[in-house]
């Protein structure tokens, strides 16, 4: 939401609108970088961490932010981007300088190669060589990221620290964790070919604890380490957490690498984000979700905590992916599983990908990811309510009736459902508190799972077809708290013989 009209949402925007945060019941708010920034990569090049870029306010506005979030018992999470800096940093500046200069060694620098190439193979995330070459010291610098994103060097004690000071300033604000951006990167073994990791990685017999030595190019065992510094860094304070950016690469789509990933962190105060569930949506297949859902669900300790999410900034919208009328059984799964959730913006009114024409689009990686970061769609008014003026992205020219002052007044709409799962997890404890047990149902279009609380017990059935299903269960009966149609008032369900429509969820509260 943009309070200044100049395009771009900001720190005030979001302010007047958290009461429709409140209204929605979440209650923790993660914000990808609000940090100064030449914003090459919006917000993930930063250039001063202690900051707040002009374009989202100052830091009056984030203490009001703050206050007012906690006022409505509502959680800030902000993004940590510890990986690199922008090259604008003030540390990449003086480090650029000179060989001699005390901060040469915040960075990665490395002469070239015999015949004057990079120093290694690496390619960047983004696409094109990792290294990028600085004439004046006749060295390259490596960036796993855009040129403009220069990698800190971990290795470093100083650069740990200055990141420890950078969280000890953003806890003292009273900020209640982080988001932890690309976390892998940071431990690397420059030894590693890349083309050689990439073998090792697609090789077969990698197993889920050998992780560490497949993934980002030979992260070792420094990963942990440098875990431990941000995790001791937010014990330091009370009610703190991380929620880490990390993916068992490239076995992506590996419950079981998750689960690995899981037992290698330190739990107690860190959650990794599941992405297996964000892949396990494509194609909206009931067993191969729950072969995803499962195989994790089952493995975890139960000391570990899950942060599922079906979207984020960086992947296309899950309304766009599976369609519309399977979100909604999504978000029934999403907000009915064990763990934290994360709903990114505008997937509560079922935004979809946004058509942006080419000589629009901003993102410089090389996949769009423009597309999910449309503003988001409050009104049928002009720019869809989010500004008085042209948004920094288009609006998505479906806003007239997919916007939320349109949904609030339609009873079924999906944002009504995200509302009515977000308050039946605080009406029943067992959805938040439950553990999970798989529920074998003899249908392959159908996935069901229980939550279990002592004497209290929720089922939850998805149909994942776009047909009606009926199947038999071995239960007798149970109360039906919700469809996801939202268009049956609670009642007992026979659940001997069960009838589910067309790509419909139901939440069954069990008696028996
Ligand atoms: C973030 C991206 C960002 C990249 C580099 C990520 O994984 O989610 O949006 O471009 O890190 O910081």
């Amino acid at each position: 939401m943009d309070s200044n009209n100049d395009g771009v949402g900001d720190i005030n925007g979001l302010i007047s609108r958290l009461d429709y945060l409140k209204k929605l019941g979440v209650d923790g708010v993660w914000l990808s970088p609000i940090y100064e920034s030449p914003m090459k990569d919006f917000g993930y090049d930063v250039s001063n961490y202690y900051g707040i870029d002009s374009v989202f306010g100052t830091l009056n506005d984030f203490d009001r932010l703050v206050n007012e979030l906690h006022a409505r018992n509502i959680k800030l999470i902000m993004d940590l981007v510890l990986n690199h800096t922008s090259d604008q940093h003030p540390w990449f500046i003086e480090s650029k300088s000179s060989k001699q200069n005390p901060k040469r060694d915040w960075y990665i620098w490395r002469d070239p190669a015999a015949d004057g190439l990079p120093p290694n193979d690496w390619q960047g995330d983004f696409g094109g060589s990792a290294w990028t070459y600085e004439p004046a010291t006749n060295q390259y610098y490596l960036h796993s990221f855009l040129e403009q994103q220069p990698d800190l060097n971990w290795a470093n004690p100083e650069v740990q620290m200055a990141i420890q000071q950078v969280m000890r300033f953003w806890y003292g604000r009273g900020v209640d964790g982080f988001r932890v951006d690309a976390i892998l990167f940071s431990s690397k073994n420059l030894d590693i070919k890349q083309t050689l990791y990439r073998q090792k990685a697609h090789e077969k017999d990698v197993l889920a604890q050998d992780f560490a030595a497949a993934f980002n190019r030979g992260a070792d065992q420094h990963l942990r380490e440098y875990i431990e510094v941000l995790s001791s860094t937010t014990k330091e304070f009370r009610d703190r957490c991380l929620f880490l950016e990390a993916y068992p690469d490239p076995g992506r789509e590996d419950p079981l690498g998750y689960v690995g990933l899981y037992d290698y962190f330190d739990n107690t105060v860190d959650q990794v984000f599941y992405f297996g569930m964000l892949n396990a949506a494509d194609g909206w297949d009931a067993q191969k979700f729950k072969y995803h859902i499962h195989t994790f669900q089952h493995a975890l300790k139960p000391e570990s905590t899950p942060a599922y999410v079906l979207g984020n900034h960086d992947r296309p919208r899950i309304a766009s992916r599976i369609g519309v009328n399977a979100a909604r059984t999504a978000a029934m799964a999403l907000l009915t599983l064990p763990g934290t959730k994360f709903i990114y913006y505008g997937d509560e009114i079922g935004m979809v990908n946004a058509n942006i024409p080419t000589d629009q689009l901003k993102d410089p990686s090389n996949i769009n990811r423009d597309m999910v970061r449309t503003p988001m769609q409050w009104t049928a008014g002009e720019y869809a309510g989010f500004s008085d003026s042209q948004p920094w992205l288009p609006v998505n020219p479906n806003y007239s009736q997919l916007n939320v002052e349109y949904e609030t007044q339609d009873e079924r709409s999906i944002l009504a459902l995200y509302c009515k799962l977000l308050a039946l997890r605080v009406e029943f404890p067992v959805l938040m508190e439950g553990r999970y047990e798989l529920e074998e149902v003899a249908h392959p279009r159908i996935f069901s799972y229980k939550r279990i609380l002592s004497d209290k017990s929720m089922l939850i059935i998805i149909n994942f077809s776009p047909k009606s299903v009926m199947f038999d269960t071995a239960r007798s009966s149970g109360v039906l708290r919700l469809s996801s149609y939202l268009d049956i008032d609670e009642k007992v369900v026979q659940l001997s013989s069960v009838q589910l429509r067309p790509n419909e969820g139901w939440i069954v509260e069990l008696k028996d």
